[in-house]
């Protein structure tokens, strides 16, 4: 058996006047994530993380924010692409493990949705889906409520 491992991170502004969707879930809040896509920063790490195991390009090559056809994309449909990729390269997920770093909303509380929603997709199990949520403790653009951050890390195993 061998194993790979890859990481990504994203982020995006919180605007108003836009929808919170994170991990595909709709999170109540008077902002929202400002992207050419619906700007869920969770599934776009966790698909960086993908291609990254499998030594793919980026999100944003296959995706590029200079395509109308990608507008408002739905990013599950980003993170099923990435799984093909996955599969493409005679590999599976083992695991994955998130960190979102939010001052507010508190998103602790949407911790099994975020869970069964990514397995919506994922399809590995929730026990494999570790998801951890944080602030920035009031420090930089993340503290003052201006972003939202997340650090995905995936295991695929071959
Ligand atoms: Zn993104």
């Amino acid at each position: 058996m061998e194993y790979r491992v890859g990481l990504g991170e994203d982020i995006h502004r919180l605007e108003a006047g836009c929808p919170l969707i994170l991990a595909g879930v709709h999170v109540p809040f008077e902002k929202g994530l400002l992207g050419h896509s619906d700007a869920d920063v969770v599934f776009h790490a966790i698909s960086d993380a993908l291609l990254s195991a499998v030594g793919e390009r980026d999100i944003g090559f296959f995706f590029s924010p200079s395509k109308e056809e990608f507008k408002d994309i739905d990013s599950r449909r980003i993170l099923e692409f990435a799984i093909e990729k996955v599969k493409t390269h005679g590999c599976f997920v083992s695991n994955v493990s998130i960190v979102i770093t939010a001052e507010r909303p508190k998103l602790a509380g949407f911790i099994d949705e975020f869970k069964r929603s990514i397995d919506a997709t994922l399809r590995i199990g929730e026990d494999r889906i570790g998801i951890t949520c944080k602030t920035n403790e009031g420090l930089g653009p993340l503290g003052e409520n201006r972003a939202i951050a997340c650090h995905a890390v995936a295991l695929l195993e071959e």
